[in-house]
């Protein structure tokens, strides 16, 4: 943690107003030297909360509450002490100073200043064109209104933007503003187009013909871009088949730790209203828009565990309501024990007897109202995972019901209360129809064996082309690109580095397995892939759903997935290059002293592709 100089915070409190702070949240009223108010903390109707600005602290004499400009942007914001400073320091232009080897390096900082500085500036830029009469503007305020059906209020209150398919403007504007070459390098909205001594010319937008959205992190600033696919979107862009692009990491922008709209909705919750996840950024937008104001969605990415303890931070209770499609649940399922790792308590919405369950129709359609049903129907995390896991359990084997209780098992296990646990095992027992302490005891031998590792189902094979084969991964489909796209779907982590060995003329697209593979290997190539539980945006038709939801609802017995992954490479890559080699063998052994063909360059060209053959494929483990 960085530690802010005592100087500097003294300093903060001379110079901001503690009546500029709080009339932020509150109206405040003069009242001789002092200032009054309704109680931003508590309701009421007479204004108690009292506020003295050259003492520079308030009190209200109502509930209690006092403190100064720290302490208010600390309770209302929810934020640390030096977040709450920082705040400050950014809202009143005032540096903030840290002690020596505390914190982030003086070019960090100065750095991430101007990062955030400069996406404030490009999120005005986009808006700026969303509003104005140009075709760009007026495209995306049709597609704002009729394609997604949002309200035109709704783009001013989240900042929406529009990038233009050809793009110089945003260029000049950040241009004009004398940023550093490493902020203009850093900040993910170009791609630069040589490493020479930048120029205005080298900057070529990473957005363009897109809806912009901008993504704030909890203390409000933004600090990346997601971005919509449309009509205008230029087929030379690298990444036009993906229908949502994200800003790449950056020194201000880490997907795991940012959840879409936390810094709105941390504000909205108490115990009657929790946290809503949901899985977009349209779907929070459009819970907003019928005044479920406390939801948030991942960036992208699957939900991790550092955004579920960014959420305990404000609240403890958080809903969860995905796409009811087989992905959903999935994603619902890897979700509930990290929850529960973080102490969050999970409910789970969803509707009875509803096929498919949209959150962005079903609120578009109904309202707040469906919220109220879908509340009426939720369950709690175990009774999901009872209902996911054991469905159909009455019909299954004994052995696959092992398996069923293993993962509940697993789940329960996540959690570190025992009340918790024991609570889990009881519904269990109850769903089951078997007697608690059977549960309890099956429990404990589980929990035991698995203290250390997990059990596995196949031995390591020695012989990697055995491995490959016998790994569990699918089997009805043979092709190394069927076991690769199954590969990356379990093992996201592999994907970046397969990209680094694979390159897209080795991927044979004639079919499904295929062109799926190839159309995820560029989103990982170009630092845009969804996450597995994100695919929507990616997935053209029902087969593709079919596919992935197939492969998604396998579970993974691989020891080494790095291991099989090279091994697949290496077999897509003896497909592309061996008939070109056994051609070269038998044009150089045919070799007719009037032929025209230069023997010189065969054997350079065959001796490249047996280079490329031995090439080793070393892949990073993914434990
Ligand atoms: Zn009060």
């Amino acid at each position: 943690m960085p530690v802010i100089k005592p100087t500097c915070i003294r300093d903060m409190k001379l110079r901001i107003s503690l009546v500029d702070v709080i009339s932020r949240v509150a109206t405040l009223r003069r009242a001789g030297s002092r200032f009054k108010g309704l109680c931003p903390f508590h309701h009421e109707k007479t204004p108690s909360f009292h506020v003295d600005p050259d003492k520079g602290f308030y009190k209200c004499f109502g509930c209690g509450k006092s403190g100064d400009i720290f302490t208010f942007v600390r309770e209302t914001e929810q934020l640390s002490f030096s977040e709450a400073v920082e705040a400050l320091g950014q809202r009143f232009s005032i540096p903030i100073e840290y002690e020596e080897g505390a914190g982030p390096t003086k070019e960090e900082r100065s750095l991430r200043q101007e990062l955030f500085d400069l996406h404030e500036v490009a999120a005005d830029a986009y808006h700026q064109t969303f509003r104005s009469k140009s075709p760009a503007g007026d495209f995306m305020r049709r597609y704002w209104e009729e394609n997604r059906r949002f309200d035109p209020a709704l783009a001013e209150e989240f900042k929406i933007g529009a990038a233009p398919a050809s793009d110089e403007g945003l260029v000049a504007a950040l241009w004009r503003r004398n940023y550093s070459e490493e902020a203009l390098r850093q900040c993910g909205l170009f791609f630069i187009r040589d490493e020479a001594a930048l120029s205005v010319q080298a900057l070529r937008p990473r957005f363009r013909g897109r809806l912009m959205i901008p993504i704030r992190d909890h203390q409000g600033r933004v600090v990346a871009f997601t971005a919509r696919q449309t009509e205008l979107t230029p087929v030379e862009d690298p990444a036009h088949e993906a229908k949502y692009v994200n800003s790449p990491e950056t020194p201000i922008f880490s997907k795991s730790h940012l959840l879409f709209n936390l810094d709105r909705a941390r504000t909205q919750v108490n115990d009657s209203q929790p946290f809503v996840l949901v899985e977009g950024q349209l779907d929070a937008i459009r819970c907003w828009s019928v005044g479920l104001k406390s939801a948030v969605a991942p960036q992208g990415t699957s939900i991790t565990e550092q955004q579920l303890i960014l959420l305990r931070r404000y609240h403890q209770v958080v809903e969860c309501f995905f796409d009811s499609d087989s992905a959903g649940q999935k994603a619902s399922l890897r979700f509930l024990p990290m929850a529960l790792k973080a102490g969050l308590e999970a409910r789970f919405l969803s509707l009875n007897g509803a096929e498919k369950v949209d959150p962005d129709l079903l609120f578009l359609d109904r309202g707040l109202a469906a919220y109220e049903e879908l509340k009426k129907q939720s369950l709690s995390a175990i009774a999901f995972a009872c209902k996911t896991l054991l469905a159909g359990s009455e019909q299954a084997s004994p052995e696959q019901n092992s398996r069923s209780l293993r993962g509940l098992f697993e789940i329960v296990a996540a959690s570190e209360s025992e009340v918790v646990r024991a609570g889990f095992l009881a519904e269990i027992a109850n769903h089951l129809r078997l007697p608690p302490t059977a549960i309890q005891r099956d429990f404990s031998v589980f929990h035991n064996r698995s203290g250390n590792q997990r059990p596995s189902d196949t031995a390591p094979s020695e012989n990697p082309g055995s491995d490959f084969r016998s790994s569990g991964v699918v089997s009805s489909e043979t092709t190394p690109e069927h076991h690769l796209l199954y590969l990356i779907l379990h093992f996201e982590s592999l994907g970046k580095g397969m990209t680094q060995f694979l390159p897209h003329a080795w991927i044979d697209t004639s079919h499904l397995a295929g062109t799926l593979l190839n159309r995820f290997m560029l989103e990982i190539e170009h630092d845009d892939w969804p996450g597995r539980d994100h695919l929507d945006g990616l997935i053209e038709t029902s087969e593709e759903r079919q596919l992935i939801a197939s492969m998604l609802f396998d579970q993974p017995t691989v020891d080494d997935p790095g291991k099989i992954a090279a091994e697949g490479i290496r077999m897509m890559r003896q497909r592309a290059l061996e008939p070109r080699l056994r051609k070269i063998e038998l044009d150089l052994a045919g070799l007719r002293a009037d032929s025209t063909v230069d023997p010189i360059s065969l054997i350079k060209e065959r001796t490249e592709l047996l280079r490329q053959l031995r090439e080793p494929i070393g892949l990073p483990g993914t434990a």
